[in-house]
């Protein structure tokens, strides 16, 4: 594509956006419940402006725009996709639809999946039909995720086709209990560690599937206990070769870790930390904040966050051209989460006592407090910084194990 059509490409966007994306869904996202994930249990009449620009941007491939046509995706090339991103970013659109199917089950069906699960899957999840949830994590098996015990046995073939029957226990498994079906990792084998998981897709509203939800220091249960007891599942639903699951395993992870490290990255257009600060202790006589210590604070968080955006942006390239090192998720990861964790206890302190309030409508419910207690959870979920740092230190330093 030559750059005359790139600019003929953004000047049609920049126009389709501003007839398709309502005001309502340019306004910063306030909680969890403005976030719109889709699923079989959504309702578009509780938000009329969010189902209308969901169903706009789905109707151009657009919630998934670089996926191809035939899956429900948009078909823009890299630099295509990059453009829209910069007009989205420009009017502060909100991203149409938060998913797991997009941003990890997508690209790891997309890589693995056979023609008929990606035609199954792949356009269900670009119009946000369903809602996924991850099943890695066991009791005894976080960081040492290839510990995992779940088994899937061969069932017994009285009930005809070719099945296995799953039991065991997941855990921190994010919103099991709003989800529909479930990503899993489960062992078919014990003769290896890695080498013994398969990769299993289940509707979770199959007989034998229950869940318990996990109450956070926050007040919020945004994740579950996930129980499996004799849950039957197709053998057509497995991704890729028995005992090959490891290798979509890992895959899925880096593409999680690429998602959870773009919360180091601030929302376009505006900056809540300088705003609120400027709200608890004013501009000077000059137009500055007028807590110089907050101000030095503030001004040295955001040279890391710029930072972190253009490292961002060129590992994006990178990875688009085939060429990103296979440790530079865990980079992303561990800067991202760490970086986020610091934006929210510098509002905590910009924003002083008030910020702490609880309860009250003026504090939105301890929106505030909330968020910043949600944020430790940064750096554990999709693999702890420690886990990270190992990584890094192995692949990139190239340090003994
Ligand atoms: C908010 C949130 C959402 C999550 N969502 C999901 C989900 O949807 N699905 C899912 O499957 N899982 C989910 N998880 C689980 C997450 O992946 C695990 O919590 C994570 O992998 C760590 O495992 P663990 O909790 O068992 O801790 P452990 O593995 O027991 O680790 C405990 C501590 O030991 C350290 N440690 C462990 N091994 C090493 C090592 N080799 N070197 C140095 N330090 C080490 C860790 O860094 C950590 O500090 C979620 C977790 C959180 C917090």
């Amino acid at each position: 594509m030559t750059d005359t059509d790139l600019d003929t490409f953004r000047t049609d966007t920049r126009a389709w956006l501003a007839a398709h994306c309502p005001p309502e869904m340019r306004e910063p996202v306030r909680s969890d419940k403005d976030v719109c994930w889709g699923g079989r249990r959504y309702d578009p009449a509780a938000n009329p402006a969010q189902a209308r620009w969901l169903a706009a941007m789905a109707g151009k491939g657009w919630t998934v725009p670089d996926w191809p046509t035939a899956y429900g995706g948009g078909g823009l090339s890299p630099a295509q996709t990059k453009v829209l991103r910069e007009e989205m970013a420009a009017i502060r659109a909100r991203n149409p639809l938060n998913s797991f199917g997009i941003s990890m089950l997508g690209p790891a069906l997309l890589k693995y999946g056979t023609e008929g699960q990606k035609l199954e899957h792949l356009p269900r999840i670009a119009r946000g039909e369903i809602r996924w949830c991850q099943g890695y994590s066991e009791p005894n098996a976080g960081s040492d995720l290839a510990g995992l015990a779940t088994s899937a046995d061969d069932a017994d073939d009285d009930e005809g086709g070719d099945a296995y029957i799953v039991n065991g226990q997941k855990v921190w498994t994010s919103y099991a209990d709003e989800a529909d079906w479930i990503f899993c990792l489960v062992r078919t084998s014990k003769a290896s560690k890695q080498g013994g998981i398969s990769f299993v897709l289940f509707d979770m509203a199959s007989p034998g599937v229950s869940t318990k939800p996990i109450l956070l220091i926050s007040g919020y249960s945004p994740f579950c206990e996930t129980f499996f007891d004799n849950v039957r599942v197709p053998k057509a639903n497995r991704i890729h070769d028995e005992n090959k699951g490891w290798d979509v395993a890992k895959y899925l992870l880096g593409h999680e870790r690429e998602m959870i490290s773009g919360m180091g990255l601030a929302a376009g257009g505006r900056n809540p930390l300088v705003e609120g600060a400027i709200a608890t202790v004013g501009l000077d006589r000059d137009g500055r904040l007028a807590d110089p210590l907050l101000r030095a604070q503030i001004a040295q968080f955001e040279v890391r966050a710029r930072a972190f955006a253009a490292m961002s942006e060129r590992f994006l390239d990178e990875l688009k051209a085939g060429r990103a090192h296979p440790a530079q998720p865990s980079m992303m990861k561990y800067y991202g989460t760490e970086l986020n964790k610091d934006r929210h206890e510098l509002a905590m302190a910009a924003g002083g006592a008030d910020t702490l309030e609880w309860e009250s409508h003026a504090s939105r419910g301890g929106a505030a407090a909330r968020t910043w207690l949600r944020t430790k959870a940064n750096s554990i979920e999709g693999g702890t910084s420690e886990v990270q740092l190992n990584i890094i230190a192995k692949r990139i330093l190239e340090l003994p194990s």
